[in-house]
């Protein structure tokens, strides 16, 4: 096994309290070193007493993070919705009816032009910061297309999450039953050999989206083929999601920008992180959920891409945490959480999102002194994954 010590590193945030050189809640360490095996796994980190290791790379003085969790992305798509985003740039409205068009490239794509776009945009993440990615299916809505979708994005991650219930496609709009039927059945059948999570898209504000009643059926069906549970919900105004996803014990709920009182009291006292996507608002001018009644209510934030060509084509995390910086009113190190250990909290994993000995999902070197220049210096590409760097 090659190892390598990374040294130099001016700010560790290793989003590990526990560390006995810890000086706060993130973890930091100035002026450390980690040592790294094989498949990212951090073997040993501190300042004292380094080990030595086969390969050594030295950070001169920057910040080391843990790499990013992008753990909401629609990443197998094919297809240009670049003239709808101008389009609603000049004022037409977002009612999630734009995801068809997407529907029919990616059904027409063969698999190698599926799957060079898929890893096309995994390569801009990773240039950009980002370790583990979840990927949803959703574009086939087909047996045979939504098994496709899955069956490619398990070639390139773990976190796969079928999103047959993204929204209901044309052939049948007039028959909504029968469509539940096939998500809740032989998709459902195949998806569980790909799949780790199941997700709907719970939005009464969109008729091409799910009522909470077909969203629950979709859901319980998927929790006793034995996936865990997501969900779309509140993205285009107030209703159900939130909740529906704290009665079912849902990992995340995701979007989140409408939240009532009682949306926020629900999430408090349940187990269900609250994923915030603000790559949406800024792609459709809808208005920024309330972050600060979350995490003043005590609710676990985590922060994605939502990366899809719709509502948010952005791949950079560095982007997204600038954004709930700004615009959520985050401070940096709640950001730099969020899109780590929350991000992680949400996919129910532990060994993600931070370094400590035996953590995996890798670790980011930002081009700078200290990790909140991710925020301070929007739009610049400062954030790497260390393995691309050296
Ligand atoms: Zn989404």
């Amino acid at each position: 096994m090659t190892t390598t010590l990374v040294t130099g590193i001016g700010e560790l945030t290793t989003m590990d309290p526990e560390h006995p050189d810890a000086e706060d809640a993130l973890g930091t360490l100035h002026d450390a070193a980690l040592v790294m095996g094989a498949d990212d796994q951090v073997l040993w980190v501190g300042r004292s007493g380094v080990p030595d290791a086969d390969r050594r790379v030295d950070v001169d003085g920057r910040a080391v993070i843990p790499a990013f969790v992008d753990s909401h992305t629609h990443l197998v798509f094919a297809g240009d919705r670049s003239a709808e985003f101008a389009a609603r740039m000049s004022g037409v409205a977002y009612d999630g009816g734009g995801i068809t068009s997407t529907v029919q490239a990616t059904r027409d794509a063969p698999d190698d032009e599926l799957r060079d776009l898929l890893r096309g945009r995994l390569e801009e993440m990773r240039a950009q910061g980002t370790g583990v990615v979840e990927v949803k299916s959703g574009y086939g809505l087909d047996l045979a297309s939504e098994t496709r979708l899955l069956r490619l994005a398990r070639e390139v991650t773990d976190e796969v999450t079928f999103l047959g219930g993204h929204v209901v496609p044309p052939e049948y709009r007039s028959r909504r039953g029968d469509y539940v039927d096939l998500v809740t059945g032989p998709m459902l059948t195949e998806a569980r050999a790909y799949a780790r999570w199941i997700d709907v898209f719970c939005e009464p504000h969109s008729p091409y989206a799910f009522t909470a009643d077909e969203g629950r059926t979709i859901l319980l069906a998927g929790r006793d083929a034995g996936l865990g549970l997501r969900v779309h919900g509140n993205q285009l105004g107030p209703g159900p999601g939130v909740r529906l996803a704290v009665e079912l014990g849902a990992a995340s709920v995701d979007h989140c920008t409408y939240l009532t009182g009682q949306d926020v009291d629900a999430l408090a006292a349940g187990t269900t992180v609250a994923t915030l996507l603000p790559g949406v608002e800024f792609s459709t001018r809808h208005p920024y959920p309330d972050a600060r009644a979350l995490l003043d209510a005590g609710v676990t934030v985590a922060l994605a891409t939502d990366c899809n060509p719709g509502t948010s084509y952005t791949s950079s995390m560095p982007f997204v945490i600038a954004l709930a910086v700004r615009e959520l009113r985050l401070t940096p190190q709640e950001a730099l959480w969020a899109a780590t250990r929350g991000a992680a909290a949400s996919l129910a994993r532990n060994d993600i999102g931070r370094i400590a000995v035996g953590a995996r999902g890798g670790v980011t070197v930002v081009d700078a002194p200290s990790h909140r220049h991710l925020a301070y210096r929007a739009g610049v590409p400062l954030a790497r994954r260390l393995s691309t760097v050296t």
